[in-house]
Protein backbone atom coordinates (compact mmCIF):
# COMPACT_ATOMS: atom_id res chain seq x y z
CA UNK A 1 0.00 0.00 0.00
CA UNK A 2 1.54 3.35 -1.02
CA UNK A 3 0.14 6.97 -0.92
CA UNK A 4 1.44 10.04 -2.65
CA UNK A 5 -0.05 13.53 -1.12
CA UNK A 6 0.28 17.20 -2.76
CA UNK A 7 -0.73 19.66 -0.66
CA UNK A 8 -1.00 23.51 -1.54
CA UNK A 9 -1.06 26.37 0.17
CA UNK A 10 -4.14 28.14 -0.87
CA UNK A 11 -7.58 26.70 -2.62
CA UNK A 12 -6.39 25.27 -6.17
CA UNK A 13 -7.88 23.71 -8.61
CA UNK A 14 -6.52 20.82 -10.54
CA UNK A 15 -7.34 20.29 -13.77
CA UNK A 16 -8.74 16.97 -15.03
CA UNK A 17 -5.54 16.86 -17.25
CA UNK A 18 -3.43 17.30 -14.61
CA UNK A 19 -5.27 14.57 -12.66
CA UNK A 20 -5.07 12.53 -15.72
CA UNK A 21 -1.13 12.90 -15.55
CA UNK A 22 -1.10 12.11 -11.76
CA UNK A 23 -2.73 9.31 -12.29
CA UNK A 24 -0.92 7.92 -15.05
CA UNK A 25 2.51 8.59 -13.18
CA UNK A 26 1.00 6.98 -10.02
CA UNK A 27 0.29 4.03 -11.71
CA UNK A 28 3.52 3.84 -13.90
CA UNK A 29 5.54 4.04 -10.49
CA UNK A 30 3.34 0.79 -8.79
CA UNK A 31 4.33 -1.31 -11.73
CA UNK A 32 7.95 -0.27 -11.65
CA UNK A 33 7.65 -0.86 -7.67
CA UNK A 34 7.51 -4.52 -7.48
CA UNK A 35 10.16 -4.74 -10.46
CA UNK A 36 13.03 -2.67 -8.33
CA UNK A 37 12.07 -4.78 -5.45
CA UNK A 38 12.00 -8.29 -7.38
CA UNK A 39 15.83 -6.92 -8.81
CA UNK A 40 17.10 -6.30 -5.52
CA UNK A 41 15.92 -9.33 -4.09
CA UNK A 42 17.02 -11.65 -6.67
CA UNK A 43 20.73 -10.77 -6.11
CA UNK A 44 19.99 -11.07 -2.45
CA UNK A 45 19.63 -14.51 -3.05
CA UNK A 46 22.15 -15.20 -5.25
CA UNK A 47 24.50 -13.61 -2.45
CA UNK A 48 22.68 -15.76 0.29
CA UNK A 49 22.60 -19.01 -1.56
CA UNK A 50 26.50 -18.56 -1.71
CA UNK A 51 27.02 -17.63 1.70
CA UNK A 52 25.07 -20.48 2.21
CA UNK A 53 27.34 -22.79 0.20
CA UNK A 54 30.40 -21.99 2.04
CA UNK A 55 29.14 -22.10 5.66
CA UNK A 56 27.75 -25.59 4.92
CA UNK A 57 31.07 -26.77 3.04
CA UNK A 58 33.09 -25.40 5.95
CA UNK A 59 30.63 -26.59 8.61
CA UNK A 60 31.62 -30.65 7.14
CA UNK A 61 35.38 -29.56 7.79
CA UNK A 62 34.82 -28.55 11.34
CA UNK A 63 34.08 -30.62 14.45
CA UNK A 64 31.47 -28.13 16.02
CA UNK A 65 28.53 -25.89 14.53
CA UNK A 66 29.79 -22.66 16.56
CA UNK A 67 33.39 -23.32 15.00
CA UNK A 68 32.27 -23.82 11.51
CA UNK A 69 29.84 -20.67 11.20
CA UNK A 70 32.19 -18.71 12.79
CA UNK A 71 35.86 -19.96 12.71
CA UNK A 72 36.03 -18.48 8.92
CA UNK A 73 35.22 -16.17 6.16
CA UNK A 74 31.99 -15.49 5.22
CA UNK A 75 30.52 -16.04 8.80
CA UNK A 76 26.68 -16.86 10.04
CA UNK A 77 26.51 -13.46 10.40
CA UNK A 78 26.92 -12.83 6.26
CA UNK A 79 23.84 -14.78 5.21
CA UNK A 80 21.33 -11.97 5.84
CA UNK A 81 21.51 -8.42 6.44
CA UNK A 82 22.05 -7.90 9.92
CA UNK A 83 24.36 -6.17 12.60
CA UNK A 84 24.30 -9.42 15.20
CA UNK A 85 24.23 -12.85 15.18
CA UNK A 86 24.22 -15.54 18.10
CA UNK A 87 24.59 -19.03 18.26
CA UNK A 88 22.70 -20.77 20.95
CA UNK A 89 23.31 -24.65 21.73
CA UNK A 90 22.46 -26.26 25.09
CA UNK A 91 23.73 -23.75 27.41
CA UNK A 92 26.73 -22.29 24.78
CA UNK A 93 26.08 -19.00 23.46
CA UNK A 94 28.40 -17.33 20.57
CA UNK A 95 27.94 -13.83 19.91
CA UNK A 96 29.03 -12.18 16.48
CA UNK A 97 29.00 -8.07 15.89
CA UNK A 98 26.58 -5.83 17.35
CA UNK A 99 24.29 -7.95 19.89
CA UNK A 100 22.82 -7.97 23.58
CA UNK A 101 25.36 -9.77 26.31
CA UNK A 102 24.75 -13.39 25.92
CA UNK A 103 22.53 -13.30 29.26
CA UNK A 104 19.76 -11.32 27.62
CA UNK A 105 20.27 -13.08 24.93
CA UNK A 106 19.33 -16.42 26.49
CA UNK A 107 16.23 -14.75 27.96
CA UNK A 108 15.04 -13.67 24.59
CA UNK A 109 15.59 -17.05 22.87
CA UNK A 110 13.65 -18.22 26.18
CA UNK A 111 10.55 -16.29 25.05
CA UNK A 112 11.17 -17.40 21.51
CA UNK A 113 11.34 -20.98 22.19
CA UNK A 114 7.43 -20.73 24.37
CA UNK A 115 6.43 -19.32 20.93
CA UNK A 116 4.44 -21.02 18.42
CA UNK A 117 6.87 -20.80 15.38
CA UNK A 118 8.84 -24.26 15.20
CA UNK A 119 10.80 -23.38 12.54
CA UNK A 120 12.15 -19.43 12.21
CA UNK A 121 10.86 -16.46 14.48
CA UNK A 122 10.99 -13.15 12.81
CA UNK A 123 9.67 -9.60 14.14
CA UNK A 124 10.96 -6.18 13.39
CA UNK A 125 9.69 -4.83 16.70
CA UNK A 126 10.52 -7.23 19.44
CA UNK A 127 10.01 -4.83 22.71
CA UNK A 128 6.56 -4.04 21.05
CA UNK A 129 5.87 -8.02 21.84
CA UNK A 130 8.80 -8.82 24.49
CA UNK A 131 8.54 -5.57 26.62
CA UNK A 132 11.45 -6.89 28.54
CA UNK A 133 13.84 -6.51 25.67
CA UNK A 134 13.09 -2.63 25.95
CA UNK A 135 16.51 -1.94 27.24
CA UNK A 136 17.91 -3.54 24.32
CA UNK A 137 15.37 -2.41 21.23
CA UNK A 138 19.42 -0.14 20.37
CA UNK A 139 20.90 -3.64 19.32
CA UNK A 140 17.66 -6.03 19.27
CA UNK A 141 15.18 -4.46 17.44
CA UNK A 142 14.57 -6.59 14.72
CA UNK A 143 15.26 -10.55 15.44
CA UNK A 144 15.44 -13.66 13.31
CA UNK A 145 15.30 -16.84 14.74
CA UNK A 146 16.49 -20.28 13.37
CA UNK A 147 15.10 -22.87 15.62
CA UNK A 148 17.47 -26.00 14.87
CA UNK A 149 15.99 -28.16 18.09
CA UNK A 150 13.58 -26.14 20.70
CA UNK A 151 14.35 -29.17 23.04
CA UNK A 152 17.76 -28.64 22.82
CA UNK A 153 18.10 -25.13 22.61
CA UNK A 154 20.01 -24.84 19.36
CA UNK A 155 18.96 -21.93 17.49
CA UNK A 156 20.46 -19.27 15.50
CA UNK A 157 20.00 -15.60 16.05
CA UNK A 158 20.51 -12.26 14.19
CA UNK A 159 19.47 -9.19 15.06
CA UNK A 160 18.98 -5.73 13.44
CA UNK A 161 19.27 -2.18 15.38
CA UNK A 162 16.63 0.15 16.05
CA UNK A 163 15.88 2.53 13.73
CA UNK A 164 14.36 5.81 15.48
CA UNK A 165 11.98 6.58 12.40
CA UNK A 166 10.18 10.25 12.06
CA UNK A 167 7.17 9.99 9.62
CA UNK A 168 6.40 13.68 8.91
CA UNK A 169 2.69 13.38 8.15
CA UNK A 170 0.63 16.42 6.64
CA UNK A 171 -1.32 16.77 9.89
CA UNK A 172 -2.13 14.33 12.56
CA UNK A 173 -3.03 11.10 11.68
CA UNK A 174 -5.00 9.93 14.70
CA UNK A 175 -7.13 13.48 14.95
CA UNK A 176 -10.22 13.12 13.75
CA UNK A 177 -11.09 14.71 10.64
CA UNK A 178 -13.69 17.20 11.00
CA UNK A 179 -16.40 17.88 8.80
CA UNK A 180 -17.43 21.66 8.98
CA UNK A 181 -21.65 22.26 9.38
CA UNK A 182 -21.97 22.29 5.11
CA UNK A 183 -20.69 19.06 5.38
CA UNK A 184 -17.46 19.60 3.49
CA UNK A 185 -14.01 17.54 4.67
CA UNK A 186 -11.54 20.12 5.55
CA UNK A 187 -7.99 20.18 6.60
CA UNK A 188 -6.86 18.52 9.61
CA UNK A 189 -6.83 22.40 11.24
CA UNK A 190 -3.78 23.02 9.94
CA UNK A 191 -1.28 21.93 7.20
CA UNK A 192 1.86 22.03 9.71
CA UNK A 193 3.80 18.71 9.50
CA UNK A 194 2.66 16.47 12.10
CA UNK A 195 5.66 14.47 13.59
CA UNK A 196 5.58 11.41 14.74
CA UNK A 197 8.70 8.93 16.22
CA UNK A 198 8.69 5.54 15.66
CA UNK A 199 10.98 3.66 18.42
CA UNK A 200 11.52 -0.12 18.58
CA UNK A 201 11.35 -1.00 14.88
CA UNK A 202 14.46 -2.06 12.60
CA UNK A 203 14.27 -2.55 9.46
CA UNK A 204 11.57 -5.33 8.20
CA UNK A 205 12.85 -9.02 7.27
CA UNK A 206 12.15 -9.31 3.71
CA UNK A 207 10.63 -12.74 2.11
CA UNK A 208 13.86 -13.36 0.53
CA UNK A 209 15.72 -13.20 3.57
CA UNK A 210 13.67 -15.28 5.80
CA UNK A 211 13.67 -17.52 2.94
CA UNK A 212 17.45 -17.38 3.25
CA UNK A 213 17.07 -18.43 6.57
CA UNK A 214 14.76 -21.21 6.10
CA UNK A 215 17.15 -22.80 3.63
CA UNK A 216 19.95 -22.64 5.50
CA UNK A 217 18.24 -24.13 8.37
CA UNK A 218 17.21 -27.25 5.90
CA UNK A 219 20.92 -27.14 4.97
CA UNK A 220 21.93 -27.20 8.06
CA UNK A 221 19.91 -30.14 9.66
CA UNK A 222 21.06 -31.99 7.17
CA UNK A 223 24.53 -31.91 7.53
CA UNK A 224 23.67 -32.42 11.34
CA UNK A 225 21.98 -35.50 10.49
CA UNK A 226 25.16 -36.83 8.58
CA UNK A 227 27.44 -36.23 11.22
CA UNK A 228 25.31 -38.23 13.87
CA UNK A 229 24.99 -40.64 11.30
CA UNK A 230 29.19 -40.36 11.37
CA UNK A 231 28.88 -40.40 14.86
CA UNK A 232 27.27 -43.26 15.62
CA UNK A 233 29.53 -45.26 12.91
CA UNK A 234 32.87 -44.14 14.43
CA UNK A 235 30.94 -45.12 18.36
CA UNK A 236 30.17 -48.58 16.56
CA UNK A 237 33.64 -49.45 15.30
CA UNK A 238 34.93 -47.60 18.89
CA UNK A 239 33.10 -50.47 20.44
CA UNK A 240 34.29 -53.01 18.15
CA UNK A 241 37.91 -51.90 18.40
CA UNK A 242 37.45 -51.60 22.56
CA UNK A 243 36.17 -55.21 22.99
CA UNK A 244 39.33 -56.23 20.19
CA UNK A 245 41.61 -54.52 22.76
CA UNK A 246 40.21 -56.75 25.72
CA UNK A 247 40.64 -59.74 23.96
CA UNK A 248 43.92 -58.42 22.51
CA UNK A 249 44.87 -57.29 26.04
CA UNK A 250 44.00 -60.65 27.25
CA UNK A 251 45.84 -62.98 24.95
CA UNK A 252 49.06 -60.71 24.55
CA UNK A 253 49.99 -60.79 28.36
CA UNK A 254 49.01 -63.88 28.57
CA UNK A 255 51.44 -64.89 26.10
CA UNK A 256 54.13 -62.40 27.09
CA UNK A 257 53.80 -63.59 30.45
CA UNK A 258 55.04 -67.02 29.53
CA UNK A 259 58.79 -65.98 28.51
CA UNK A 260 58.50 -63.68 31.50
CA UNK A 261 58.13 -66.80 33.71
CA UNK A 262 60.91 -69.21 32.35
CA UNK A 263 63.19 -65.57 32.73
CA UNK A 264 62.43 -65.40 36.37
CA UNK A 265 62.78 -69.56 36.59
CA UNK A 266 66.13 -69.56 35.17
CA UNK A 267 67.03 -66.76 37.14
CA UNK A 268 66.84 -68.36 40.17
CA UNK A 269 68.71 -71.22 39.34
CA UNK A 270 71.59 -69.79 38.76
CA UNK A 271 70.95 -67.70 41.61
CA UNK A 272 70.45 -70.89 43.95
CA UNK A 273 72.91 -73.13 42.11
CA UNK A 274 75.94 -70.61 41.94
CA UNK A 275 76.64 -68.98 45.35
CA UNK A 276 79.34 -66.42 45.18
CA UNK A 277 82.55 -67.62 44.03
CA UNK A 278 80.92 -70.41 42.50
CA UNK A 279 81.87 -70.48 38.59
CA UNK A 280 79.52 -71.11 36.14
CA UNK A 281 79.85 -74.69 34.19
CA UNK A 282 78.31 -76.10 31.47
CA UNK A 283 75.12 -76.72 32.59
CA UNK A 284 75.17 -72.47 33.89
CA UNK A 285 75.80 -71.44 30.86
CA UNK A 286 73.10 -73.11 28.83
CA UNK A 287 71.18 -72.01 31.72
CA UNK A 288 72.19 -68.52 30.64
CA UNK A 289 72.03 -69.44 27.20
CA UNK A 290 68.21 -70.09 27.85
CA UNK A 291 68.02 -66.62 29.19
CA UNK A 292 69.14 -65.22 26.20
CA UNK A 293 66.68 -67.09 24.36
CA UNK A 294 63.60 -66.00 26.37
CA UNK A 295 64.40 -62.50 26.37
CA UNK A 296 64.84 -62.66 22.09
CA UNK A 297 61.58 -64.57 22.30
CA UNK A 298 59.76 -61.53 24.49
CA UNK A 299 61.61 -58.92 22.20
CA UNK A 300 59.66 -61.11 19.39
CA UNK A 301 56.29 -61.28 20.55
CA UNK A 302 56.45 -57.51 21.81
CA UNK A 303 57.93 -56.67 18.47
CA UNK A 304 54.91 -58.77 16.36
CA UNK A 305 52.74 -56.28 19.03
CA UNK A 306 53.51 -53.61 18.35
CA UNK A 307 53.90 -54.17 14.46
CA UNK A 308 50.33 -55.09 15.02
CA UNK A 309 49.00 -52.15 16.53
CA UNK A 310 50.96 -49.89 14.21
CA UNK A 311 48.94 -51.66 11.06
CA UNK A 312 45.53 -50.14 12.48
CA UNK A 313 46.21 -46.71 13.52
CA UNK A 314 47.97 -45.63 10.51
CA UNK A 315 46.86 -44.96 7.19
CA UNK A 316 46.13 -47.75 4.11
CA UNK A 317 47.29 -45.53 0.92
CA UNK A 318 46.20 -47.20 -1.89
CA UNK A 319 47.60 -46.98 -4.85
CA UNK A 320 47.62 -49.59 -8.58
CA UNK A 321 49.55 -52.16 -7.80
CA UNK A 322 50.78 -54.75 -10.32
CA UNK A 323 50.46 -57.68 -7.76
CA UNK A 324 52.89 -59.70 -10.22
CA UNK A 325 55.27 -57.81 -8.88
CA UNK A 326 53.96 -57.61 -5.14
CA UNK A 327 54.53 -61.40 -5.71
CA UNK A 328 57.64 -61.77 -7.19
CA UNK A 329 59.46 -59.71 -4.45
CA UNK A 330 57.82 -62.01 -1.86
CA UNK A 331 59.42 -64.58 -3.93
CA UNK A 332 62.90 -62.97 -3.85
CA UNK A 333 63.14 -62.47 0.04
CA UNK A 334 62.13 -66.10 -0.04
CA UNK A 335 64.76 -67.06 -2.44
CA UNK A 336 66.98 -68.62 0.18
CA UNK A 337 64.77 -70.80 1.69
CA UNK A 338 62.84 -71.48 -1.71
CA UNK A 339 66.19 -73.36 -2.57
CA UNK A 340 66.96 -74.97 0.55
CA UNK A 341 63.25 -76.60 0.99
CA UNK A 342 63.57 -77.35 -2.84
CA UNK A 343 59.86 -75.55 -3.00
CA UNK A 344 58.46 -75.73 -6.31
CA UNK A 345 57.08 -72.56 -7.32
CA UNK A 346 53.66 -72.29 -9.57
CA UNK A 347 51.97 -69.26 -10.75
CA UNK A 348 48.96 -70.80 -13.71
CA UNK A 349 48.35 -67.51 -14.72
CA UNK A 350 49.21 -63.39 -14.19
CA UNK A 351 47.58 -61.69 -11.54
CA UNK A 352 45.79 -58.51 -11.94
CA UNK A 353 46.49 -54.75 -11.18
CA UNK A 354 44.73 -53.87 -7.91
CA UNK A 355 44.05 -50.92 -6.43
CA UNK A 356 45.63 -51.59 -2.72
CA UNK A 357 48.68 -50.60 -0.08
CA UNK A 358 50.91 -51.89 -1.85
CA UNK A 359 53.69 -52.84 1.32
CA UNK A 360 51.24 -54.39 3.07
CA UNK A 361 50.28 -56.96 0.47
CA UNK A 362 53.83 -57.79 0.09
CA UNK A 363 53.97 -58.50 3.42
CA UNK A 364 50.74 -60.64 2.84
CA UNK A 365 52.08 -62.91 0.43
CA UNK A 366 55.18 -62.85 2.60
CA UNK A 367 53.63 -64.73 5.24
CA UNK A 368 51.60 -66.87 3.15
CA UNK A 369 54.04 -68.67 1.26
CA UNK A 370 56.77 -68.75 4.13
CA UNK A 371 53.69 -70.83 6.17
CA UNK A 372 52.99 -72.71 2.90
CA UNK A 373 56.70 -73.71 2.75
CA UNK A 374 57.34 -74.06 6.64
CA UNK A 375 54.40 -76.10 7.09
CA UNK A 376 55.33 -78.75 4.55
CA UNK A 377 57.21 -81.98 5.52
CA UNK A 378 56.41 -83.73 1.44
CA UNK A 379 59.47 -84.57 -0.62
CA UNK A 380 58.28 -82.55 -2.89
CA UNK A 381 57.23 -79.39 -1.90
CA UNK A 382 54.20 -77.49 -4.02
CA UNK A 383 53.04 -73.85 -3.82
CA UNK A 384 50.77 -72.39 -6.08
CA UNK A 385 49.63 -68.89 -6.32
CA UNK A 386 46.77 -67.49 -8.05
CA UNK A 387 43.45 -65.85 -8.82
CA UNK A 388 39.98 -67.65 -9.47
CA UNK A 389 38.18 -66.83 -12.33
CA UNK A 390 35.52 -63.98 -11.38
CA UNK A 391 31.67 -65.02 -11.34
CA UNK A 392 30.62 -61.60 -11.65
CA UNK A 393 33.45 -59.19 -12.64
CA UNK A 394 32.81 -55.65 -11.11
CA UNK A 395 30.44 -57.19 -8.29
CA UNK A 396 32.10 -59.79 -6.87
CA UNK A 397 36.29 -58.91 -6.11
CA UNK A 398 38.67 -61.00 -7.19
CA UNK A 399 39.30 -64.13 -4.86
CA UNK A 400 43.19 -64.66 -4.44
CA UNK A 401 44.95 -67.90 -3.06
CA UNK A 402 47.82 -69.27 -2.25
CA UNK A 403 47.98 -73.26 -2.34
CA UNK A 404 50.50 -75.91 -0.38
CA UNK A 405 50.69 -79.23 -0.46
CA UNK A 406 51.77 -79.32 3.40
CA UNK A 407 50.46 -80.83 6.32
CA UNK A 408 47.23 -79.10 6.63
CA UNK A 409 45.12 -77.94 9.29
CA UNK A 410 42.16 -79.43 11.17
CA UNK A 411 39.03 -77.48 10.60
CA UNK A 412 38.85 -76.89 13.95
CA UNK A 413 41.49 -74.30 13.80
CA UNK A 414 40.41 -72.36 10.77
CA UNK A 415 39.46 -69.74 13.34
CA UNK A 416 42.10 -69.65 16.10
CA UNK A 417 45.27 -69.91 13.59
CA UNK A 418 43.82 -66.41 12.92
CA UNK A 419 44.37 -65.18 17.04
CA UNK A 420 47.13 -63.22 17.48
CA UNK A 421 50.21 -65.84 19.37
CA UNK A 422 48.46 -69.19 18.29
CA UNK A 423 49.98 -71.73 16.86
CA UNK A 424 49.57 -75.12 16.63
CA UNK A 425 52.81 -76.81 17.23
CA UNK A 426 55.67 -76.65 19.71
CA UNK A 427 57.49 -73.54 19.89
CA UNK A 428 60.81 -74.91 18.10
CA UNK A 429 58.54 -77.36 16.24
CA UNK A 430 58.51 -76.18 11.88
CA UNK A 431 61.42 -73.75 12.00
CA UNK A 432 59.50 -72.19 15.20
CA UNK A 433 57.17 -68.74 14.87
CA UNK A 434 55.11 -66.07 17.07
CA UNK A 435 51.84 -66.78 15.66
CA UNK A 436 51.52 -63.33 14.12
CA UNK A 437 52.06 -63.76 10.87
CA UNK A 438 48.36 -64.94 10.22
CA UNK A 439 46.86 -62.29 12.58
CA UNK A 440 48.84 -59.56 10.68
CA UNK A 441 47.53 -60.89 7.25
CA UNK A 442 43.92 -60.91 8.56
CA UNK A 443 44.13 -57.72 9.44
CA UNK A 444 45.64 -56.08 6.51
CA UNK A 445 43.19 -58.38 4.30
CA UNK A 446 40.28 -56.72 6.54
CA UNK A 447 41.16 -53.09 6.10
CA UNK A 448 41.13 -53.15 2.55
CA UNK A 449 37.43 -54.28 2.75
CA UNK A 450 38.14 -57.54 1.83
CA UNK A 451 37.72 -61.56 3.45
CA UNK A 452 40.25 -63.99 4.59
CA UNK A 453 39.53 -68.18 4.58
CA UNK A 454 40.66 -71.47 4.17
CA UNK A 455 40.33 -74.75 2.82
CA UNK A 456 42.32 -77.98 4.06
CA UNK A 457 43.10 -81.26 4.66
CA UNK A 458 45.21 -82.31 6.94
CA UNK A 459 48.12 -84.74 5.37
CA UNK A 460 47.38 -83.03 1.90
CA UNK A 461 47.62 -78.90 2.26
CA UNK A 462 46.02 -75.81 2.49
CA UNK A 463 44.37 -73.15 0.79
CA UNK A 464 43.96 -69.67 1.64
CA UNK A 465 41.80 -67.52 0.20
CA UNK A 466 41.27 -63.77 0.37
CA UNK A 467 39.46 -60.62 -1.50
CA UNK A 468 40.67 -57.41 -1.05
CA UNK A 469 37.30 -55.66 -1.38
CA UNK A 470 33.54 -56.00 0.07
CA UNK A 471 31.35 -57.33 -2.46
CA UNK A 472 29.20 -54.39 -4.67
CA UNK A 473 25.58 -54.88 -3.57
P1 LIG B 1 53.58 -68.72 12.92
O1 LIG B 1 53.85 -69.23 11.58
O2 LIG B 1 54.54 -67.70 13.39
O3 LIG B 1 53.33 -69.78 13.94
P2 LIG B 1 51.05 -67.82 11.85
O4 LIG B 1 50.08 -66.88 12.44
O5 LIG B 1 51.56 -67.52 10.51
O6 LIG B 1 52.22 -67.91 12.88
O7 LIG B 1 50.36 -69.22 11.82
C1 LIG B 1 49.63 -69.71 12.93
C2 LIG B 1 49.60 -71.21 12.93
O8 LIG B 1 48.80 -71.67 11.84
C3 LIG B 1 50.95 -71.83 12.67
O9 LIG B 1 51.63 -72.00 13.88
C4 LIG B 1 50.60 -73.14 12.01
O10 LIG B 1 50.33 -74.08 13.00
C5 LIG B 1 49.30 -72.86 11.30
N1 LIG B 1 49.52 -72.65 9.83
C6 LIG B 1 49.67 -71.49 9.20
N2 LIG B 1 49.83 -71.66 7.88
C7 LIG B 1 49.80 -72.98 7.67
C8 LIG B 1 49.86 -73.81 6.48
N3 LIG B 1 50.05 -73.29 5.28
N4 LIG B 1 49.76 -75.14 6.66
C9 LIG B 1 49.57 -75.66 7.86
N5 LIG B 1 49.48 -74.97 8.99
C10 LIG B 1 49.59 -73.63 8.91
Amino acid sequence: MGLIACHHMTPHFVSYGLRCACEILGRAMSLQLPNVEAQEDASEIIQAQKVQATLIELLSGEETLIHGLTRHMPTVLDLVPAAGAAICIDEDTHLLGKTPPALVIKKILDWILKQPEREIFATSSLSHLYPEARPWRKEASGVVALLLSKSHRQAILWFRQEVVQTIEWAGNPDKPVKIDGQETLTPRSSFEAWKQTVKGVAHPWKRSEVDAVHDFRNALLHVVLRKSEELARVNAELEQSNAQLDIFADIASHDLKEPLRGIHNYAHFLIEDYPIGVPLDEEGIAKLQTLITLTQRMEDLINSLLHYSRLGRTELVLQETDLNEVVHQALEMLHLRLRETETRVKLPAPLPVVFCNRVSMGEVFYNLLSNAMKYNDKAEKCVEIGVLPSRKPGKVPPTFYVQDNGIGISPEYYESIFRMFKRLHGRSEYGGGTGVGLTIVKKIVERHGGKIWLESEEGKGTTFYFTLSPEVK
